[in-house]
Protein backbone atom coordinates (compact mmCIF):
# COMPACT_ATOMS: atom_id res chain seq x y z
CA UNK A 1 0.00 0.00 0.00
CA UNK A 2 1.60 3.39 -0.93
CA UNK A 3 1.04 6.74 0.60
CA UNK A 4 0.58 9.37 -2.11
CA UNK A 5 -0.44 12.40 0.16
CA UNK A 6 0.54 13.16 3.79
CA UNK A 7 -1.40 16.32 5.20
CA UNK A 8 0.52 17.64 7.75
CA UNK A 9 -1.63 20.13 10.34
CA UNK A 10 1.07 22.67 11.46
CA UNK A 11 -1.63 24.85 13.26
CA UNK A 12 -4.52 23.59 14.94
CA UNK A 13 -6.45 26.62 15.12
CA UNK A 14 -7.67 29.18 12.03
CA UNK A 15 -7.63 32.59 12.39
CA UNK A 16 -10.98 32.30 10.32
CA UNK A 17 -14.33 30.69 11.27
CA UNK A 18 -16.09 29.57 8.01
CA UNK A 19 -19.52 27.83 9.46
CA UNK A 20 -19.05 24.83 7.11
CA UNK A 21 -15.60 23.75 8.46
CA UNK A 22 -15.31 19.98 9.47
CA UNK A 23 -12.38 20.95 11.87
CA UNK A 24 -14.13 23.24 13.96
CA UNK A 25 -17.96 23.47 13.36
CA UNK A 26 -19.37 20.11 12.69
CA UNK A 27 -19.50 19.06 16.17
CA UNK A 28 -15.94 17.80 16.73
CA UNK A 29 -13.85 18.94 19.48
CA UNK A 30 -10.79 17.35 19.61
CA UNK A 31 -9.12 20.42 18.38
CA UNK A 32 -9.17 21.98 21.48
CA UNK A 33 -7.29 19.74 23.40
CA UNK A 34 -4.38 19.89 20.52
CA UNK A 35 -1.02 22.27 20.19
CA UNK A 36 -2.13 24.94 19.21
CA UNK A 37 0.98 24.81 16.84
CA UNK A 38 3.35 21.35 15.92
CA UNK A 39 6.55 21.51 18.14
CA UNK A 40 10.06 21.50 16.57
CA UNK A 41 10.49 18.29 17.98
CA UNK A 42 7.33 16.85 16.60
CA UNK A 43 8.12 18.50 13.30
CA UNK A 44 11.85 16.93 12.96
CA UNK A 45 9.94 13.52 14.03
CA UNK A 46 7.65 14.48 10.80
CA UNK A 47 10.75 15.02 8.92
CA UNK A 48 12.98 12.40 9.69
CA UNK A 49 9.91 9.43 9.14
CA UNK A 50 8.50 11.25 6.04
CA UNK A 51 12.20 10.59 4.95
CA UNK A 52 12.00 6.83 6.21
CA UNK A 53 8.94 6.36 4.60
CA UNK A 54 10.37 8.21 0.85
CA UNK A 55 13.15 5.66 0.83
CA UNK A 56 10.66 2.69 2.21
CA UNK A 57 7.88 2.17 -0.34
CA UNK A 58 10.62 4.20 -3.25
CA UNK A 59 7.79 6.39 -5.01
CA UNK A 60 6.95 9.98 -4.07
CA UNK A 61 4.29 11.46 -2.04
CA UNK A 62 2.54 15.23 -1.92
CA UNK A 63 3.26 16.89 1.69
CA UNK A 64 0.29 19.39 1.81
CA UNK A 65 0.27 21.93 4.95
CA UNK A 66 -2.69 22.00 6.84
CA UNK A 67 -4.44 23.18 9.91
CA UNK A 68 -6.17 25.48 10.92
CA UNK A 69 -4.55 27.78 9.08
CA UNK A 70 -0.70 26.83 8.30
CA UNK A 71 0.41 30.29 8.13
CA UNK A 72 -0.11 30.57 11.55
CA UNK A 73 2.98 29.49 11.90
CA UNK A 74 5.04 32.79 10.70
CA UNK A 75 7.31 33.14 8.22
CA UNK A 76 10.67 31.71 10.91
CA UNK A 77 8.86 28.62 11.56
CA UNK A 78 7.61 27.77 8.42
CA UNK A 79 11.37 28.39 6.88
CA UNK A 80 12.64 26.03 9.74
CA UNK A 81 10.09 23.06 8.47
CA UNK A 82 10.38 23.75 4.90
CA UNK A 83 14.25 22.99 5.29
CA UNK A 84 13.89 20.01 7.45
CA UNK A 85 11.35 18.61 4.96
CA UNK A 86 13.76 19.31 1.77
CA UNK A 87 16.86 17.87 3.67
CA UNK A 88 14.72 14.48 4.05
CA UNK A 89 12.77 14.31 0.96
CA UNK A 90 14.82 16.08 -1.30
CA UNK A 91 13.24 17.73 -4.49
CA UNK A 92 11.22 15.03 -5.72
CA UNK A 93 8.24 15.11 -2.99
CA UNK A 94 5.65 18.42 -3.79
CA UNK A 95 5.16 20.27 -0.87
CA UNK A 96 1.97 22.72 -0.56
CA UNK A 97 -0.01 24.66 1.36
CA UNK A 98 -3.65 24.92 1.83
CA UNK A 99 -4.14 28.19 2.92
CA UNK A 100 -6.86 30.78 3.25
CA UNK A 101 -5.24 33.38 1.80
CA UNK A 102 -5.51 36.09 4.81
CA UNK A 103 -1.84 35.77 6.53
CA UNK A 104 0.05 35.63 2.91
CA UNK A 105 3.10 37.77 2.75
CA UNK A 106 5.72 38.92 0.15
CA UNK A 107 8.37 37.28 2.92
CA UNK A 108 6.23 34.32 3.11
CA UNK A 109 6.26 34.10 -0.52
CA UNK A 110 10.15 33.87 -0.57
CA UNK A 111 10.43 31.43 1.72
CA UNK A 112 8.22 29.07 -0.06
CA UNK A 113 9.76 29.92 -3.24
CA UNK A 114 13.37 28.91 -2.20
CA UNK A 115 11.84 25.65 -0.59
CA UNK A 116 9.53 25.12 -3.65
CA UNK A 117 6.63 25.23 -1.87
CA UNK A 118 3.25 25.90 -3.74
CA UNK A 119 0.06 27.50 -2.47
CA UNK A 120 -3.74 27.00 -3.13
CA UNK A 121 -5.92 29.69 -1.38
CA UNK A 122 -9.31 29.16 -0.28
CA UNK A 123 -11.84 31.06 -2.04
CA UNK A 124 -15.78 30.46 -2.53
CA UNK A 125 -16.29 33.08 -5.02
CA UNK A 126 -17.07 36.63 -5.44
CA UNK A 127 -17.32 38.48 -2.31
CA UNK A 128 -21.30 38.10 -1.62
CA UNK A 129 -20.56 34.18 -1.94
CA UNK A 130 -17.74 34.05 0.05
CA UNK A 131 -18.25 35.84 3.03
CA UNK A 132 -21.76 34.21 3.42
CA UNK A 133 -19.68 31.05 5.14
CA UNK A 134 -15.99 32.63 5.07
CA UNK A 135 -16.00 35.36 7.92
CA UNK A 136 -13.20 35.81 10.51
CA UNK A 137 -13.52 34.91 14.47
CA UNK A 138 -15.66 38.30 15.42
CA UNK A 139 -17.96 37.45 12.59
CA UNK A 140 -16.71 39.97 10.07
CA UNK A 141 -16.22 39.50 6.27
CA UNK A 142 -12.64 37.96 4.59
CA UNK A 143 -13.38 37.72 1.11
CA UNK A 144 -10.95 41.47 0.83
CA UNK A 145 -8.29 40.13 2.52
CA UNK A 146 -8.15 36.89 0.66
CA UNK A 147 -8.28 38.19 -2.44
CA UNK A 148 -5.49 41.14 -1.22
CA UNK A 149 -3.53 37.84 -0.18
CA UNK A 150 -4.27 36.05 -3.93
CA UNK A 151 -2.90 39.55 -5.77
CA UNK A 152 0.61 39.69 -3.57
CA UNK A 153 0.95 36.05 -4.57
CA UNK A 154 0.32 37.18 -8.08
CA UNK A 155 2.69 39.93 -7.92
CA UNK A 156 5.73 37.68 -6.37
CA UNK A 157 8.26 37.89 -8.94
CA UNK A 158 7.92 33.34 -8.42
CA UNK A 159 4.14 34.23 -8.43
CA UNK A 160 3.48 31.50 -11.63
CA UNK A 161 5.16 28.43 -10.36
CA UNK A 162 4.15 29.51 -6.68
CA UNK A 163 0.05 30.04 -7.17
CA UNK A 164 -1.47 26.51 -7.62
CA UNK A 165 -4.80 27.42 -7.75
CA UNK A 166 -7.76 27.95 -5.90
CA UNK A 167 -10.16 25.40 -3.66
CA UNK A 168 -14.18 26.45 -3.59
CA UNK A 169 -16.87 24.92 -1.95
CA UNK A 170 -19.61 24.76 -3.59
CA UNK A 171 -23.05 26.83 -2.69
CA UNK A 172 -25.71 25.06 -5.40
CA UNK A 173 -27.78 28.12 -4.87
CA UNK A 174 -25.14 30.45 -6.66
CA UNK A 175 -25.10 31.28 -10.00
CA UNK A 176 -21.97 29.40 -11.49
CA UNK A 177 -22.03 31.24 -13.92
CA UNK A 178 -20.98 34.30 -11.62
CA UNK A 179 -18.32 32.03 -9.88
CA UNK A 180 -16.66 30.82 -13.17
CA UNK A 181 -16.90 34.20 -14.76
CA UNK A 182 -15.46 35.54 -11.08
CA UNK A 183 -12.58 33.05 -11.11
CA UNK A 184 -11.83 34.19 -14.51
CA UNK A 185 -11.28 38.45 -13.82
CA UNK A 186 -9.13 36.90 -10.64
CA UNK A 187 -6.52 34.72 -13.11
CA UNK A 188 -6.53 31.59 -11.04
CA UNK A 189 -4.65 29.04 -12.78
CA UNK A 190 -7.37 26.27 -11.60
CA UNK A 191 -10.06 25.20 -9.43
CA UNK A 192 -10.92 22.19 -6.98
CA UNK A 193 -14.58 22.73 -6.60
CA UNK A 194 -15.78 20.62 -2.98
CA UNK A 195 -19.13 19.99 -2.22
CA UNK A 196 -20.05 20.57 0.85
CA UNK A 197 -19.82 17.53 3.75
CA UNK A 198 -23.18 15.63 4.50
CA UNK A 199 -24.18 12.38 4.13
CA UNK A 200 -27.92 10.09 3.86
CA UNK A 201 -28.82 10.85 7.12
CA UNK A 202 -27.81 14.94 7.55
CA UNK A 203 -28.01 16.18 3.85
CA UNK A 204 -25.16 18.52 2.66
CA UNK A 205 -26.23 21.94 2.59
CA UNK A 206 -28.52 23.19 -0.17
CA UNK A 207 -29.87 19.93 -1.42
CA UNK A 208 -33.47 19.14 -0.89
CA UNK A 209 -33.47 15.39 -0.92
CA UNK A 210 -31.21 12.92 -1.60
CA UNK A 211 -32.73 12.44 -5.09
CA UNK A 212 -32.36 15.79 -5.74
CA UNK A 213 -29.99 17.53 -8.06
CA UNK A 214 -28.83 20.37 -6.93
CA UNK A 215 -24.72 20.00 -6.87
CA UNK A 216 -25.32 18.29 -9.85
CA UNK A 217 -27.25 20.49 -12.09
CA UNK A 218 -24.27 23.45 -10.62
CA UNK A 219 -21.50 21.78 -12.08
CA UNK A 220 -23.09 20.55 -15.24
CA UNK A 221 -23.30 24.32 -15.81
CA UNK A 222 -20.00 25.08 -14.88
CA UNK A 223 -18.78 22.25 -17.20
CA UNK A 224 -21.16 24.38 -20.58
CA UNK A 225 -18.84 27.41 -19.28
CA UNK A 226 -15.65 25.38 -19.21
CA UNK A 227 -16.19 23.54 -22.64
CA UNK A 228 -17.38 27.52 -23.92
CA UNK A 229 -14.55 29.03 -22.68
CA UNK A 230 -11.18 28.88 -25.17
CA UNK A 231 -8.53 29.24 -22.48
CA UNK A 232 -9.98 27.43 -19.29
CA UNK A 233 -8.51 27.36 -15.78
CA UNK A 234 -8.22 23.63 -14.78
CA UNK A 235 -10.85 22.15 -13.10
CA UNK A 236 -9.41 19.10 -11.20
CA UNK A 237 -13.45 17.15 -11.02
CA UNK A 238 -13.80 17.73 -14.60
CA UNK A 239 -10.69 17.10 -16.06
CA UNK A 240 -10.75 14.08 -14.46
CA UNK A 241 -14.20 12.92 -15.21
CA UNK A 242 -13.99 13.81 -18.82
CA UNK A 243 -10.35 11.88 -18.88
CA UNK A 244 -12.56 8.82 -17.00
CA UNK A 245 -15.09 9.29 -19.60
CA UNK A 246 -12.57 8.90 -22.65
CA UNK A 247 -11.23 5.56 -21.11
CA UNK A 248 -8.64 7.52 -19.04
CA UNK A 249 -7.39 7.24 -15.21
CA UNK A 250 -8.37 9.92 -12.76
CA UNK A 251 -6.45 11.80 -9.93
CA UNK A 252 -9.11 13.24 -7.47
CA UNK A 253 -9.79 11.62 -4.49
CA UNK A 254 -13.51 10.64 -4.73
CA UNK A 255 -13.62 10.60 -8.26
CA UNK A 256 -13.05 7.10 -10.72
CA UNK A 257 -11.83 4.12 -9.20
CA UNK A 258 -8.11 4.55 -8.15
CA UNK A 259 -7.08 3.76 -4.82
CA UNK A 260 -5.63 6.91 -2.14
CA UNK A 261 -3.50 6.83 0.06
CA UNK A 262 -3.61 9.67 2.43
CA UNK A 263 -2.53 10.38 6.41
CA UNK A 264 -2.81 12.73 8.16
CA UNK A 265 -0.66 14.05 11.20
CA UNK A 266 -2.01 16.54 13.51
CA UNK A 267 0.21 18.99 15.64
CA UNK A 268 0.51 16.66 18.76
CA UNK A 269 2.20 14.09 16.25
CA UNK A 270 -0.87 11.72 16.19
CA UNK A 271 -1.41 9.77 12.75
CA UNK A 272 -4.89 9.45 11.17
CA UNK A 273 -6.64 8.08 8.51
CA UNK A 274 -9.31 10.76 7.49
CA UNK A 275 -9.98 14.11 8.65
CA UNK A 276 -13.34 14.09 6.65
CA UNK A 277 -14.67 11.24 7.96
CA UNK A 278 -15.37 13.87 11.23
CA UNK A 279 -18.47 14.74 9.69
CA UNK A 280 -19.58 11.85 9.64
CA UNK A 281 -21.22 9.83 13.10
CA UNK A 282 -18.53 6.74 12.74
CA UNK A 283 -15.28 9.13 12.30
CA UNK A 284 -13.64 8.00 15.39
CA UNK A 285 -13.87 4.28 14.52
CA UNK A 286 -11.37 4.89 12.13
CA UNK A 287 -8.87 6.65 14.51
CA UNK A 288 -6.12 4.46 16.06
CA UNK A 289 -3.33 5.61 18.17
CA UNK A 290 -0.62 6.15 16.38
CA UNK A 291 2.13 8.07 16.58
CA UNK A 292 4.99 10.35 14.55
CA UNK A 293 6.77 9.75 18.04
CA UNK A 294 6.28 6.19 18.06
CA UNK A 295 5.21 4.66 15.13
CA UNK A 296 6.86 4.57 11.80
CA UNK A 297 4.74 5.75 8.38
CA UNK A 298 6.04 2.84 6.66
CA UNK A 299 4.74 0.27 9.01
CA UNK A 300 1.06 2.15 9.09
CA UNK A 301 0.71 2.11 5.49
CA UNK A 302 1.53 -1.76 5.52
CA UNK A 303 -0.81 -1.88 8.40
CA UNK A 304 -3.95 -4.36 7.97
CA UNK A 305 -5.75 -1.16 9.76
CA UNK A 306 -4.44 0.98 6.89
CA UNK A 307 -5.36 -1.58 4.29
CA UNK A 308 -8.55 -1.89 5.57
CA UNK A 309 -9.26 1.27 5.46
CA UNK A 310 -7.94 1.77 1.88
CA UNK A 311 -9.75 -1.17 0.81
CA UNK A 312 -13.58 0.81 2.42
CA UNK A 313 -12.54 3.62 0.46
CA UNK A 314 -13.87 1.44 -2.86
CA UNK A 315 -17.96 1.34 -2.76
CA UNK A 316 -19.41 -1.46 -1.83
CA UNK A 317 -23.30 -0.88 -2.67
CA UNK A 318 -24.80 -3.27 -5.48
CA UNK A 319 -26.18 -0.32 -6.52
CA UNK A 320 -22.55 1.23 -7.13
CA UNK A 321 -20.80 -2.06 -8.20
CA UNK A 322 -23.61 -2.80 -10.39
CA UNK A 323 -23.46 0.68 -12.23
CA UNK A 324 -22.42 1.82 -15.43
CA UNK A 325 -21.15 4.86 -14.04
CA UNK A 326 -19.28 3.44 -11.41
CA UNK A 327 -15.72 3.87 -13.79
CA UNK A 328 -15.87 7.57 -13.77
CA UNK A 329 -18.08 7.71 -10.59
CA UNK A 330 -16.37 6.11 -8.36
CA UNK A 331 -18.68 5.96 -5.81
CA UNK A 332 -18.10 9.30 -4.24
CA UNK A 333 -16.06 9.55 -1.13
CA UNK A 334 -16.58 7.77 2.05
CA UNK A 335 -18.10 9.93 4.24
CA UNK A 336 -20.63 11.02 1.75
CA UNK A 337 -22.02 7.27 1.96
CA UNK A 338 -22.92 6.85 5.35
CA UNK A 339 -26.28 6.97 6.44
CA UNK A 340 -27.64 5.72 10.00
CA UNK A 341 -28.41 1.89 10.20
CA UNK A 342 -26.31 1.37 6.94
CA UNK A 343 -22.92 2.73 7.82
CA UNK A 344 -21.14 3.19 4.47
CA UNK A 345 -23.00 0.14 2.78
CA UNK A 346 -24.32 3.14 0.24
CA UNK A 347 -24.03 5.14 -2.97
CA UNK A 348 -23.07 8.49 -2.25
CA UNK A 349 -25.68 10.75 -0.52
CA UNK A 350 -24.61 12.78 -4.73
CA UNK A 351 -25.35 9.80 -6.60
CA UNK A 352 -28.13 11.78 -8.41
CA UNK A 353 -25.97 14.40 -8.88
CA UNK A 354 -23.01 12.55 -10.27
CA UNK A 355 -25.19 10.68 -12.61
CA UNK A 356 -26.73 14.32 -13.75
CA UNK A 357 -22.95 15.59 -14.36
CA UNK A 358 -21.67 12.58 -16.17
CA UNK A 359 -24.86 12.71 -18.71
CA UNK A 360 -23.97 16.17 -19.27
CA UNK A 361 -20.56 15.09 -19.77
CA UNK A 362 -21.52 12.55 -22.24
CA UNK A 363 -23.47 15.21 -24.09
CA UNK A 364 -20.57 17.34 -24.52
CA UNK A 365 -18.27 14.29 -26.16
CA UNK A 366 -21.17 13.43 -28.31
CA UNK A 367 -21.93 16.76 -29.41
CA UNK A 368 -17.86 17.10 -29.74
CA UNK A 369 -17.60 13.75 -31.88
CA UNK A 370 -20.81 14.92 -33.97
CA UNK A 371 -19.26 17.77 -34.99
CA UNK A 372 -15.91 16.40 -35.96
CA UNK A 373 -17.45 13.64 -38.54
CA UNK A 374 -19.89 16.27 -39.78
S1 LIG B 1 -22.84 6.70 -6.54
FE1 LIG B 1 -24.51 6.43 -7.99
S2 LIG B 1 -23.66 7.08 -9.98
FE2 LIG B 1 -21.95 6.70 -8.59
S3 LIG B 1 -21.34 4.58 -8.97
FE3 LIG B 1 -22.76 4.58 -7.22
S4 LIG B 1 -24.79 4.20 -8.11
FE4 LIG B 1 -23.42 4.85 -9.80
Amino acid sequence: MFIDTVLLKVASRCNLDCSYCYVYNMGDEAWRTLPKRMSLATEDAVARSLGELLRSQGREFSVVLHGGEPLMLGERRLASLFSKLRTNLGLGCGISIQTNGVLITPEILDCCAEHHVTLSVSIDGPAEVHDQFRIDRRGQASHAAVEEGIRVLQAHGAGADLFSGVLAVVDPKTSPETIYHYFKYLCVPSVDFLYRDGNHSALPFGKSSVSSTEYGTWMSRILDCYVADAAPFRIRMLDDMLKLALGGVGVKEGVGLTDYGILIIDTDGSIKKNDTLKSSPLGDAFNETWNIHHDELQEIAVSQAFRDYHVAQRPTSSLCTNCSLLKICGGGMLTHRFREGTGYDNPTVFCADQTRLISRIYDHIAHYLSMESA
